[in-house]
């Protein structure tokens, strides 16, 4: 897994090029590029005591549990990303979530590594929906009640945090 993606600098091309941090710095020409967290929302969807998981169509973790969600993009709030997601991967529009918490997680993709900030909503719906899968992302769907959540089965450490908390309370 590539941590550091980066091997030159983009501005002069000089292999003088470091990450520290979370920065990236240019030893020869003085370019600095900074590193964020990228940021990530993920909806947990509740009916009738049952908690919405998706199977994830591919990699990371392909074949294992996962929320509705995904990457922010630029001039996107947390909002619009949740419900923009929810969208395209299973076809429903849900207007009104509630802010759950946030988790720091890492996503493995393509050689690359990411270092998010996952933000988790929840929405209870009163009507059973139908979806209309994404199918290049979501291989699935299933309904659970807490007791049959199993947290292993859960794609990454930020969710299962999420589903924790939740069942907790
Ligand atoms: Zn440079």
């Amino acid at each position: 897994m590539q941590t550091n993606p980066f091997s030159f600098c983009p501005s002069c091309k000089s292999d003088a090029f470091t990450l520290s941090d979370n920065r990236y710095h240019c030893d020869h020409c003085n370019f600095t590029f900074f590193l964020n967290a990228a940021t990530a929302a993920a909806g947990i969807i509740i009916h009738d005591g049952q908690l919405l998981f998706t199977v994830r169509a591919k990699n990371p973790a392909k074949g294992k549990l996962g929320l509705p969600g995904g990457f922010v993009d630029m001039n996107e709030s947390l909002e619009q990303a949740i419900q923009r997601e929810t969208e395209e991967e299973l076809g429903i529009t849900i207007t009104q979530w509630q802010y759950l918490m946030s988790s720091p997680n890492i996503y493995d993709y393509a050689n690359v590594r990411y270092h998010t900030c996952d933000a988790f909503f929840v929405t209870h719906l009163p009507n059973k929906p139908v979806f209309s899968l994404q199918e290049a992302e979501i291989a699935g769907v299933t309904w659970l009640k807490p007791e049959q959540i199993n947290l292993n089965d859960i794609a990454f450490d930020s969710m299962r945090q999420a589903v924790k908390k939740l069942l907790a309370k």
